[in-house]
Order: structure tokens, then sequence, then C-alpha cells
């Protein structure tokens, strides 16, 4: 599957839920979303039609996340149903990690390869704090487990947050030295709850390599991937950096994007969407219309102007 740009699209992002069971403050409103009607979201079955019709396009790495992904119901089944398609080679999850100590072992019996989490301290409190009310145990216990079963490598993205987190870069990247764990931080973006966050929040990246002076790039590395990696002199894990708003990566975008509601995104930072839900429920040729999207892809985002999305990160799963 080649757009318009020559870009193979190989990879989908598919949320399956916008609910979440913690609240980050620069992603969930503090009161939390209201629950959407069944009829809006996709059926798990709708999902896995959908995902079976780009697998067979050329898709060969398939992402789940959310909201929180492992509080769908179902979601164990969506994995194994995923997971035995052909021409899969790549079945990943991104998660806050709070339910993976109790789901590890089975999402790993499904199929699922690897795991995402999203970490953004290592201090119980600021984790209270920034997740309003997450337990910070917990996670690390699913982080021991998914690791225990070989969900590896096991990736930990961190959002870097001026006056919250960055004294803890050194903690993080000495994560990468003694155990296979890449930590890769990510720039704050002014969208959803972030939007009328105060300036200084908003840090560059730059700040993980004036800190941690001794991390070496990494040479040969995915173009396809937004991160740029580094690693510590003796480290077994490596350090990306994903600057979403001064990196354009989009010359070798491989990516789409379905939202929970079963709309197309052909780029994170677009509002435009083509709804497949309306597709796949009229009965209409799913196929024939996603490879007609799929051309027109946009070449590149417009972050650099200052033209962010409307929808929340919630509702896309990042
Ligand atoms: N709940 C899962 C999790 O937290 O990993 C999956 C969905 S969450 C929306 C996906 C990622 O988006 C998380 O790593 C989160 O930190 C990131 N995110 C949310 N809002 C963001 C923002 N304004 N800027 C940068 N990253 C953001
Ligand atoms: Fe939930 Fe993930 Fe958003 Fe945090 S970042 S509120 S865990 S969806």
């Amino acid at each position: 599957m080649k757009d318009s740009f020559g870009r193979k699209i190989n990879y989908l992002r598919v949320s399956v839920t916008d609910l979440c069971n913690l609240r980050c403050k620069y992603c969930m409103p503090k009161e939390g979303i209201c629950k959407r009607d069944h009829d809006d979201i996709l059926t798990l079955e709708e999902t896995e039609e959908i995902i079976k019709v780009f697998v067979s396009l050329g898709i060969d790495k398939v992402r789940i996340t959310g909201g929180e992904p492992l509080v769908r119901k179902g979601i164990l089944d969506l994995i194994s149903n995923v997971g035995q398609l052909e021409g899969i080679k790549d079945l990943a999850i991104t998660t806050n990690g709070l339910l993976l100590k109790r789901y590890a072992k089975d999402l790993k019996n499904r199929g699922l390869n690897r795991v995402n989490i999203s970490l953004d301290t290592l201090n119980k409190n600021k984790y209270k704090e920034i997740t309003r009310g997450g337990d910070l145990t917990k996670v690390l216990e699913g982080i021991d487990e998914a690791r225990m079963v070989g969900l590896s490598p096991i990736k930990i993205n961190t959002v870097l947050i001026g006056g919250f987190n960055d004294h803890e870069i050194r903690d993080f990247v000495n994560l990468t030295v003694k155990d296979n764990i890449d930590v890769r931080f990510i720039e704050l973006m002014p969208i959803g709850e972030a939007q009328n966050w105060a300036i200084e929040n908003f840090i560059s990246n730059d700040i993980v390599l004036d800190k941690v002076r001794e991390l070496m790039k990494i040479k040969g590395e995915d173009p396809s991937s937004p991160a740029i990696y580094y690693k510590m002199p003796e480290g077994k894990g490596k350090v990306g950096i994903i600057n979403p708003i001064t990196c354009k990566f989009c010359d070798y975008c491989n990516r789409v994007r379905i939202t929970s509601t079963g709309k197309l995104k052909l780029c994170l930072h677009s509002d435009d969407e083509i709804d497949l839900k309306k597709v796949i429920r009229e009965g209409k040729d799913l196929k024939e219309i996603i490879l007609k999207e799929i051309y027109n892809k946009p070449e590149s985002h417009n972050l650099e102007e200052g033209q962010y999305i409307k929808r929340n990160m919630f509702e896309i799963g990042g």
C-alpha cells in the first residue's frame, strides 16, 4: 500500500477505547469524560474486520492503544484474533501499565509481541499527582511482569514536562543501563488538556543530551521511527528522543490511525478523518475506500505554523 508520495504504509495504530483508569493532567479533564453511546464505538468485531482488511493490504505492524486499551472488555480476544492474522509481523500495545501485572502473561500467550508503557515520573507522590491518583507501584510491578513473560523490548514513554520531571532525566536514562529497557522522551504537545499550559512546561528534548553527556548516537536506526536513538556507554537498552514538533519524519511516515469511533486518521496532526464505521455499517467496500484514502495521505504536518489538532490524545491513542 503506497500513498501518492511513494511512502509505503505498513503500520496501523488502533484505539479501542476513549476511556481510561487514569486522568493524566495533560491528557484527560479533571472530571473525566462521559462514556460514549455504545453505537458510537466500533464493536470489537468491527475493529477486527477493519484490521483484517488493512493487513490484507500490506499492514504488518499493528499497535493497540486508547484511552487505556486494557480496560476495554474483550481486549484479550482481539489480541488473539489479530495475532493470528497472516501477515502480522509485530503486534504491540501502548498502556499506562496499571493492569499489566494482571494481563502480561495472557497478552503474551495470545500473541502480543511488545508493550510500550507510559510513565512520566519515578516518584510515587508525583505519579499520583500527574495521573490524578495512580499507583506507581502497580506500574513498576507491571513492567517487571512484562519483562518476565518476554514482552520485549519494553519501551517506556516519558513526556517531558518542564518543572515537573526534568530533574528525573538521568534516573530514566539509568533504567536503560542495567536492563534491556528502552526509554523514549517525548516533548509535551499543546493539545487537549495541555493546550493552555504555561510556556515553562514545554521544554525541548535537547535538555536530555545536555543533562546526560555520555549518551552516544546510534547509527543506522529505522528512519520510519519518530525517535532518534542514543545509548549509554555500557547500556543494554536505548534512549530515544522524540520531537513531534521540530523533527519532521514525515518523509518516512509509514503509519495511519483508527480511533475507537472508527475514524481513519491519515496524519496524527491533521483534523481530517474518514468515517470507516459508516463504511462498514453501510456494507460498502472497505478495501476500495481504504486504498483510495491512503493514496491521499498528506505530505507533512504544519505544527511549526502552530496548527494543532482539535481532538484530545485519549481519543487518538498517541
Ligand atoms: N493510556 C495509554 C498510555 O497512557 O500509554 C495509551 C493512550 S495515551 C493517549 C498515549 C500517549 O499519549 C501516552 O504516552 C501519553 O503520555 C501521550 N500524550 C497524551 N497527551 C499528550 C500531549 N499533550 N503531549 C504529548 N504526549 C501526550
Ligand atoms: Fe489515560 Fe494514557 Fe491519557 Fe494518561 S495518557 S489519561 S493513561 S489515556
